[in-house]
This record gives structure tokens, C-alpha cells and sequence, in this order.
């Protein structure tokens, strides 16, 4: 059952109390867009705490809502009392509307509109609605970034913070591909840590794990051209995948990273070739023709690494043409 006061029952001083109880903000605005209510509300959040806007026209009060879609609303309820809900997520309404209590450089909070059209008689009006959507803005901001930082995750090495192999996989198909519509080498190297296993026997899997973890940083810091991804292959294997650099140019890398791990001088008293740690690198580099396939690439790299060991380890072996 509809319960409504009798039209002609209605006390004025009982309607701006309704209007100023409301935990949102109200305005309404005659014909010609100047206010005629505004709420306790508003009054309280207005960037001018209290300040008189009665007569005021609406635009003055926020000029930069000139040609905003509420104004575009407004015009609508006006005209032929149309009625509009205006979400933060889709509509940027740059109010200047605070939190109240105010804090010293508080943030504009983030509102919703409801806009309509009232009439009464022959006089036509629009009701504005501000809902304070802060909180939950907020919110979705936080899932957001969060969902975004899981993302991530989900392509890291937990152990070493370099990609993973989930990534790794990805990046290269994409890159081939890449590499193949625009006719660019793509290089790839196959790292592998010398004497490992002896290394985990001698320290311990702790000091194992911790010598990865500076490998691993060590091979990041170093290949960084914008386009290059290092990620952990598995166990104390890495790859550097190199787009549109030849095989010239990762083999100068490969070399590079060889002399990185060499000058950080961690001791490594189980290897059989030095008295640090040391990697082996196999280099592989294509421009992939059409028909190519992505693992042809990573089994040259590999078939380098293999011929690196091979050769006496703690070296940089090539493969490919120009090799
Ligand atoms: P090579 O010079 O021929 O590469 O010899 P290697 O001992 O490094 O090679 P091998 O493949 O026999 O051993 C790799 C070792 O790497 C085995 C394992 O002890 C170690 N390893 C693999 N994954 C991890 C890891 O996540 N943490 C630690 N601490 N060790 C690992
Ligand atoms: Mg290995
Ligand atoms: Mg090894």
C-alpha cells in the first residue's frame, strides 16, 4: 500500500527536513539550471563548507560540468523528464564535493548521479541526486591492482623472481611469430650452471638456492634491452630470449654474462674447471621463415649449450648461421 501525505497536508518545514536528513546529496534546479534546494547534504560536502547556493546557477557552482554527460541529463529531465543514473566507473564527474568531516587535503570523493525531471503545475524542474561511491571506487581500485599483481605472479619463479617457464613459453612463440611477419632475427640463450650439483652436495641446497637467486638477478640486470626476457628454464637452467638481435650480438651478450658471473666470485669449491661459479651459454640465432618451427630454436640453443659443455665448460658456444 502506497502510503503518501495528501498534497494539500504536506507542512513545508517537513519536507526540508526530509531533504536534509538524507544521507545523499539533493539539488534541484529550476528551468533555467539554478538551484532552487540544496540539501544539508551538499552543504556539507560542497568544497565551500555551508556556503549559500540558492540562485545560484548550477554551471557556476561547477563550470567544468558544462559538457559533461550530466549536463547533457539535466537538459533531458528538463525538457521532457527524462531520467539518467550516471556511474563513476563510466562517467568521470570532476565535482567538488568532499568528505565531511574534512580532512587537510582530502580527495574529491567519487559520486554517483541520479538525475530527473519534476513538475509541478505548469513549471518544470530536475532533481540531481549525489551518492558518495568513495568506498566502494575504492574497493574495486584494490581488486584491481590486486588481480593485476596476481597476474603477475602467476608468470614468476617463485625461487629466483625471473620468469617462469609459463612465461618463457608464451613470450617465445609470440616473438617468433613476431620475428617471422617482420623478417627480424631473434636470438636465444640456453644458460646453465657449471658443476651444480656438486655445488648443492658441497654447501647444501640452501646455499644452493641462494647462488640461483644471484645468478638468476645477475643475468636480468645484465640482458635489459627493452624486449629482452630472462626467465629460469627449470632446476639451475635460464634462457634470455633476445628479439631482433643476431647471432653477432647475443653471442657479445652470452660473453658478457659469462664475465658477470665469473667477476662475482662466489666460490665454488665442488667445480672441476675454476675455483668459482661459473655457467656454460649455448647461443642460437634464426630468421624464422614461414614454415619454421619455434622449437627448432630452442633445440639449437640447447644442442650449443650441450657442444659448450662438451668443450670444457665456462664458455660461449654458437649455432646458427653465421656461426
Ligand atoms: P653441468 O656442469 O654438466 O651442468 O653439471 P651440473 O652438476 O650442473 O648438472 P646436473 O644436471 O647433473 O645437475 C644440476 C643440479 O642442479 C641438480 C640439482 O642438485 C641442482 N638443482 C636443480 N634445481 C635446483 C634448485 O631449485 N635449487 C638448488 N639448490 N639446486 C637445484
Ligand atoms: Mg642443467
Ligand atoms: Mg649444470
Amino acid at each position: 500500500m502506497s502510503r503518501r501525505l495528501r498534497s494539500d497536508s504536506i507542512p513545508f518545514g517537513l519536507l526540508t527536513q526530509v531533504a536534509d536528513k538524507a544521507s545523499t546529496g539533493l539539488v534541484v534546479l529550476d528551468a533555467r539550471r539554478r538551484i532552487v534546494v540544496w540539501n544539508e547534504w551538499m552543504a556539507l560536502h560542497d568544497a565551500q563548507i555551508g556556503a549559500d547556493r540558492i540562485d545560484l546557477d548550477f554551471f557556476e557552482w561547477c563550470p567544468q560540468l558544462r559538457d559533461s554527460r550530466i549536463a547533457e541529463a539535466i537538459v533531458g529531465a528538463i525538457a521532457d523528464g527524462a531520467s539518467s543514473l550516471l556511474s563513476p566507473r563510466l562517467n568521470d564527474l570532476p565535482l567538488p564535493l568532499y568528505p565531511f568531516p574534512r580532512a587537510a587535503g582530502a580527495a574529491a570523493i567519487t559520486v554517483a548521479a541520479v538525475v530527473r525531471g519534476l513538475e509541478v503545475g505548469a513549471e518544470r524542474f530536475c532533481l540531481v541526486e549525489f551518492i558518495d561511491q568513495t568506498a566502494i571506487h575504492r574497493r574495486e581500485q584494490r581488486l584491481r591492482d590486486r588481480n593485476a599483481e596476481l597476474a603477475e605472479t602467476v608468470y614468476l619463479d617463485p625461487l629466483t623472481g625471473v620468469y617462469n617457464r609459463r612465461r618463457l613459453d608464451q613470450f617465445v612463440v609470440a616473438e617468433f611469430r613476431r620475428a617471422q611477419r617482420g623478417g627480424d632475427p631473434l636470438a636465444v640463450l640456453m644458460i646453465d650452471v657449471d658443476f651444480f650439483k656438486g655445488y648443492n652436495d658441497h654447501y647444501g641446497h640452501q646455499e644452493g638456492d641462494h647462488c640461483l637467486r644471484r645468478i638468476a638477478t645477475l643475468l636480468r640486470d645484465n640482458a635489459q634491452r627493452v624486449g629482452d626476457l630472462v626467465a629460469r628454464y627449470g632446476g639451475e637452467e635460464f634462457v634470455a630470449v633476445l628479439p631482433g638481435t643476431d647471432l653477432h650480438g647475443a653471442a657479445t651478450l652470452a660473453e658478457t654474462l659469462c664475465q658477470r658471473v665469473r667477476e662475482s666470485h662466489m666460490p665454488h669449491a665442488a667445480s672441476r674447471i675454476a675455483d668459482h661459479v661459473t655457467i656454460s651459454v649455448g647461443v642460437a640465432c634464426v630468421r624464422p621463415q614461414r614454415a619454421e618451427k619455434v622449437d627448432t630454436l630452442l633445440s639449437a640453443a640447447d644442442f650449443a649449450l650441450y657442444r659448450a659443455k662438451a668443450t670444457g665448460r665456462d664458455r660461449v658456444v654458437t649455432f646458427g648461421p653465421g656461426a
